[in-house]
């Protein structure tokens, strides 16, 4: 399979890797967005977050939370952010499930926002009526 993530998270290709169990290895991010990203990935393959099964899910925010505060003591960062990206609509670029731990500091230049909608009373209705 010609999957770059199988073959890091499984050891085929070397990466800087801060941690590694049987089911996960996290590493560096190459093209880091602010010092210290990091990047959660499983070693079984699942496309995306639709197709992780439900206890790699579960081990998984386990790890993000305990890489999360390593990484928050250690960098002394003044934030973070936790991102997992799914299609490419949504930014995703390697198609294999992953999770980006993202340090923030002030006045860094990582930009993560969005403009506010306003939800409307017949979206509101719409929306409970499909995904309730
Ligand atoms: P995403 O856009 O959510 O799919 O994120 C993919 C991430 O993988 C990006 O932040 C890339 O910089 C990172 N990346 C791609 N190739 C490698 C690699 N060989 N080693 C480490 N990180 C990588
Ligand atoms: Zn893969």
């Amino acid at each position: 399979m010609e999957c770059i993530f199988c073959k890091i998270a499984n050891g085929e290709i070397p990466s800087a890797t801060l941690y590694e169990d049987n089911d996960f290895r996290v590493i560096l991010d190459v093209n880091p967005a602010s010092k210290g990203h990091t990047l959660i990935l499983p070693k079984k393959h699942a496309d995306n977050l639709y197709e992780l099964p439900d206890e790699t899910a579960s081990k998984a925010l386990v790890l993000a939370k305990s890489m999360a505060s390593k990484i928050e003591r250690a960098l002394e960062c003044d934030g973070l952010n936790l991102v997992q990206n799914n299609g490419e609509t949504a930014g995703q670029t390697v198609f294999h499930f992953h999770m980006h731990i993202i340090p923030r500091y002030k006045n860094d230049n990582v930009k993560l926002g969005w403009k506010p909608g306003k939800l409307s009373d017949a979206m509101r209705e719409e929306l409970l009526s499909i995904l309730k």
